[in-house]
C-alpha cells in the first residue's frame, strides 16, 4: 500500500496532520477507526488498518447502525497508521479543510479481504458493534462502495 497520494495532496508545514510512512512490515492490523469530518461536505471517515496503512472510506452520510441499512462510501487515499489518532482542524485552503473528530475507535475481526470487491469485518468500537460489509459498487463509480451493516444471524 502506498502513501504517494496522501503526501501529495498536504502540506505539512500547514496542516497537523501526521505525515506518516507505511509500516514496514504491512502486517495484517486490527485496528479501526471512524472520525467525523466537518469539511466543505460534512462525511464521516472509516478507516481499517491493513498491509501497513489505514484503508479509508468516506461516507457522507452517518455510518449505518440498523441490521440491514446500507450507505454509499466513497474509497479514499490509504492514510498513515498515525491518522488514526488525529483531532484537530485543517486549517482553510488546505485539502479537506474543516475540522477532524474521532467519532469512534476500536479494533476489528477480519471475515473478508478482496480489495477489488469485497471486505468484510466484524467492528468492536465503542458505537459500532456488529458485522459490516463493504461491496464495490462499479455502476455507481470507479471509488464507490456500499457499507452495509450485517442482519443479525
Ligand atoms: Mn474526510
Amino acid at each position: 500500500m502506498s502513501l504517494k497520494k496522501y503526501h501529495k495532496k498536504r502540506d505539512f508545514d500547514a496542516t497537523g496532520e501526521p505525515e506518516g510512512e507505511a509500516a514496514p512490515d504491512g502486517g495484517e492490523g486490527t485496528l479501526f477507526v471512524v472520525q467525523e469530518h466537518a469539511a466543505r461536505r460534512h462525511h464521516f471517515d472509516l478507516r481499517l488498518e491493513h498491509d501497513g496503512v489505514l484503508v479509508s472510506f468516506a461516507v457522507p452520510k452517518e455510518i449505518p447502525q440498523e441490521p440491514g441499512e446500507k450507505r454509499l462510501a466513497v474509497r479514499t487515499d490509504d492514510h498513515p497508521l498515525a491518522y488514526a489518532a488525529f483531532e484537530g482542524t485543517i486549517p482553510k485552503g488546505e485539502y479537506g479543510a474543516g475540522e477532524v473528530a474521532l467519532w469512534d475507535r476500536g479494533s476489528y475481526e477480519l471475515v473478508e479481504w478482496n480489495d477489488e470487491e469485497k471486505i468484510e469485518v466484524v467492528l468492536h468500537g465503542n458505537r459500532l458493534e456488529g458485522k459490516y460489509a463493504l461491496v464495490r459498487f462499479r455502476k455507481a463509480g470507479e471509488n464507490d462502495w456500499l457499507l452495509l451493516k450485517a442482519k443479525e444471524e
